[in-house]
């Protein structure tokens, strides 16, 4: 009966299709999330740090590989990563959709970072690529700064039947995510809810408040008094 269950399959892929179709002819953007084509998936230093760190999760073990066949059929359409938030529409027997919510870093532990990373972060450049110290790697990837999200920082909703908590929907779009992070690191900041500009400016004060200390800003009217003269 083989045959029978996949000519069903066939039948609902093209039902799929024409629905899609039909939202983009009203005017609906339908983006396809294009997988890569190579064996690897992520191949860059957020990528890969983001899927290594999800494969890790105790709870994902099983079911997180299920994803990788799922994304690579090219299922996943309209992506969108925000603060706290990951949102997608995949392709099954339906289109399913997929919200993946994040607990944002808290204050404290990113001033924690900030400081743990000071003064080793010269450029944007370097962050974003990964070209950064040992020190600062390893910042970036200890469990006690919480950067990467812990399992209890992650909720994940499918409206799919699967109720068994990571279902392959849901485990391709975290790979994709890690993608997206390849393609655009600074995501990976947005998405933990904090400004990565602010390593590299921590980064520059700390150099700038040991090596130059007379930028005191002085308010106009001592300026005025300062200088004796009339602003
Ligand atoms: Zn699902």
């Amino acid at each position: 009966m083989a045959w029978h269950k996949d000519e069903d399959g066939l039948a609902a892929k093209e039902k799929l299709q024409r629905q899609l179709e039909q939202r983009k002819a009203k005017g609906e953007e339908i983006r396809l999330f294009v997988p890569p084509k190579g064996k690897k998936l992520a191949t860059e230093f957020w990528g890969q740090a983001w899927q290594r760190h999800l494969e890790g999760l105790a709870d994902y073990e099983s079911r997180l590989p299920r994803g990788r066949s799922y994304l690579r059929q090219g299922n996943i359409y309209n992506l969108e990563i925000a603060r706290g938030l990951v949102t997608a529409e995949v392709a099954g027997e339906y289109m399913y959709e997929v919200s993946i919510r994040f607990t944002t870093l808290s204050g404290e532990k990113w001033d924690s970072i900030k400081q743990a990373c000071a003064g080793q972060i010269t450029s944007m450049l370097d962050l974003l690529s990964g070209k950064v110290a040992d020190g600062v790697t390893r910042v970036i990837l200890d469990e006690d700064y919480t950067l990467f999200p812990r399992q209890k920082d992650i909720s994940i909703s499918c409206n799919c039947p699967d109720w068994a908590g990571l279902c392959k929907h849901s485990a391709a779009v975290l790979y994709a995510v890690g993608l997206e992070f390849d393609r655009a690191p600074e995501l990976f900041f947005t998405l933990r809810g904090v400004d990565h500009r602010q390593l590299i400016s921590a980064a520059e004060k700390s150099i700038s408040e040991s090596s130059v200390g007379d930028l005191t800003i002085i308010p106009d009217d001592q300026i005025a008094g300062l200088f004796d003269i009339d602003i």
